[in-house]
């Protein structure tokens, strides 16, 4: 229909939908993805009732990117530490009352593959109640694989920094750590009603690779969130392509006035500022492949969703609703999200 509108649309979506974990037993209620899971801090809509039950010691968060250090770092950082964040009230509220001491990062390869960016893995190390530890035998002496200059740098970065963690205890009067446990691969969620583990296979690196070695270990828990990529939530009617887990396109287009940008398009990896180039593109294709339009844009969209009954949000509206955001922010906080969507459409009334 938008297309039918429009002499060119573009699809801006993301990548909204977690990747299962795959393995028996990730359906036990406390296993989670992390969208789920970063949603229900953040106030997604979608997300906001989770309530994900965290009366537990240990956490377990499998992945070793970014998103892997968001929610363990969540977990453990103190709400003075958190106060500048916008984490929703109710999510500050029930990781303070949580029993939570020990969350645990784990990658199914080794510490130079890891995905995280040096300034977020540092940050760990730097926590007011918590220790970064990780097992001194997983530390490589040298980075072996061949890489880029600047990639090698990076690595070697974050080596040193695990390294820095291996060699420490837990610190006295820190009630909390968080233990980075490389070469290990999830096999099973364990728990009948509720999560209480997680069992791991061990694992020895082939040309890059992840090989379990059969051997196994469990680690106690009561909560795990899988951070290990998203997938894009697509409409009826585009395109995906499924080994790539991203809506099919070539460059940017999918299809003649139709165009992708950003994760929904490219995959599940970078940061803002990854994605601004993708809508500088984008507008360059635009602007080079339509030459000329004779579709009736905005006039036929407000016409559709007006005989439809269906109730939108204009950009005037949005920032009337971000201004009453930022008007009851909480000291030192950016804002106080108003997570349900009639909430949000409540200022307009
Ligand atoms: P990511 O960096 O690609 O990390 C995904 C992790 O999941 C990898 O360690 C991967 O291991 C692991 N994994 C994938 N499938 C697995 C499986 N079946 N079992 C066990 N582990 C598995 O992705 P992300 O953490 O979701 O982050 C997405 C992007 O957003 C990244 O580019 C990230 O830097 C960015 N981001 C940035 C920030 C920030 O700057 N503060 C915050 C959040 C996100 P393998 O390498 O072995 O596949």
């Amino acid at each position: 229909e938008l297309r039918e509108m429009y002499d060119a649309v573009v699809l801006s979506f993301g990548s909204a939908r977690d990747r299962p974990l795959g393995v028996p037993g990730s359906d036990t209620p406390g296993c989670y993805g992390a969208a789920e899971f970063v949603g229900w801090y953040n106030g997604h809509p979608d997300f906001c009732d989770l309530d994900p039950g965290l009366n537990t010691q240990a956490v377990c968060v499998v992945g070793v990117g970014n998103v892997a250090i968001d929610v363990a770092r969540v977990l453990v950082k103190t709400p003075a530490e958190m106060a500048e964040s916008d984490i929703m009230d109710y999510a500050a509220e029930a990781i303070r009352q949580a029993p939570i001491t020990d969350v645990y990062i784990i990658g199914r390869r080794g510490p130079v593959q890891a995905k995280f960016t040096h300034k977020e893995l540092r940050e760990m190390g730097a926590l007011e109640d918590c220790t970064a530890l990780a097992d001194p035998a997983q530390m490589p002496e040298t980075i072996e694989e061949e890489l880029s200059d600047r990639d090698r740098r990076l690595r070697e970065k974050n080596l040193a920094t695990l390294k820095s963690y291996a060699g420490n205890a837990p610190e006295p009067g820190k009630h909390k750590r968080v233990h980075f446990v490389f070469f290990a691969a999830p096999k099973e969620v364990l728990g009948e009603t509720r999560v209480e583990g997680l069992r791991l296979e061990r694992t020895r690196l082939e040309q890059g690779r992840a090989l379990g070695t059969g051997e196994t270990f469990d680690i106690p828990c009561g909560a795990v969130i899988a951070a290990i990529g998203y997938r894009p939530q697509v409409p009826d009617g585009v395109p995906l392509d499924e080994a790539r887990g991203v809506v099919a396109n070539q460059d940017g287009r999918v299809d003649e006035g139709l165009y992708v940008v950003g994760w929904a398009g490219r995959g599940p990896t970078g940061v803002i500022g990854t994605n601004k180039h993708d809508g500088d593109h984008a507008t360059e294709r635009i602007q080079a492949e339509i030459t000329h339009g004779d579709k009736p844009g905005r006039s036929a969209l407000e016409a559709l969703l007006a005989g439809r009954g269906v109730r939108w949000v204009s950009f005037a509206d949005w920032q009337r609703i971000d201004a009453a955001e930022v008007a009851s922010a909480p000291p030192g906080a950016p804002r106080r999200k108003l997570v349900r969507i009639e909430d949000a459409l409540g200022v307009l009334e």
